[in-house]
């Protein structure tokens, strides 16, 4: 009852992710934001499919935000995400969750990177990860925050931590893949970290206000 009428007091914010590994990465860094409940989409039952074909990141997770708030009725932050490597001009981009087709896992997404970057030198493996993180309500879209994470590609996968291409990432300061970091480092130098990060700074007065 009392954790019941203490919700009550809380502003309520669908995560507009079916990843859980991303899902349980914002609740984490979003711990400590007073004012707010986090809830996954798997809360909200018949939600619209919603088609991801915006041409930036930022289109995308404002399609997602604006159209799960109103489906939800309630607060909607949603985010894209990918990976940008220079040699391949910007690919796979805004289709890296199914860079290798239709049927794409993880690991079939990595060996097609890994091949098309085959025989490529190191100072020509510059990449960098991408997020782009959406606040709506129903009636509006509040703002859109991005971070970025810069590294290279790696010749073969290393680490087990993480998901997507972490295996292939490689952070130059910490001269490990973010598959073999730690997932707490991760969770402070990735890019969803640093667009979390800017997206507590603009919610917290946001919060404060209402
Ligand atoms: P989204 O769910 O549409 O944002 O898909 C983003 C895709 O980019 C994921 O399926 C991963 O392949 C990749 N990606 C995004 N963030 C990360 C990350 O933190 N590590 C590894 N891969 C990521």
């Amino acid at each position: 009852m009392t954790s019941f009428i203490n919700e009550l007091h809380l502003k309520t914010i669908v995560i507009a992710t079916q990843n859980e590994k991303k899902r349980v990465e914002i609740k984490e860094i979003l711990k400590d934001v007073p004012g707010i409940l986090l809830r996954g989409i798997e809360d909200f039952p018949f939600l619209p499919e919603i088609k991801e074909d915006g041409n930036t990141f930022r289109e995308n997770a404002i399609k997602k935000a604006t159209i799960l708030t109103k489906a939800c009725n309630t607060w909607a932050m949603a985010d894209d995400s990918g990976l940008e490597i220079d040699t391949l001009k910007g690919r796979p981009g805004i289709y890296s969750s199914r860079y290798a087709g239709a049927d794409a896992t993880d690991k079939k997404n990595i060996e097609k990177v890994l091949s098309e970057l085959r025989g490529i030198p190191k100072e020509r493996r510059t990449a960098r990860f991408i997020c782009s993180i959406a606040l709506a309500s129903p009636n509006q879209l509040f703002f859109v925050v991005e971070g970025r994470c810069d590294g290279f590609i790696t010749n073969e996968p290393r680490g087990i931590n993480g998901f997507g291409y972490d295996p292939i990432f490689y952070v130059p300061d910490y001269g490990k893949t973010l598959a073999e970091l730690n997932p707490s480092i991760k969770n402070r130098i990735s890019h969803r970290a640093k667009a979390l990060e800017q997206f507590k700074e603009r919610i917290i007065p946001l919060i404060q206000r209402i």
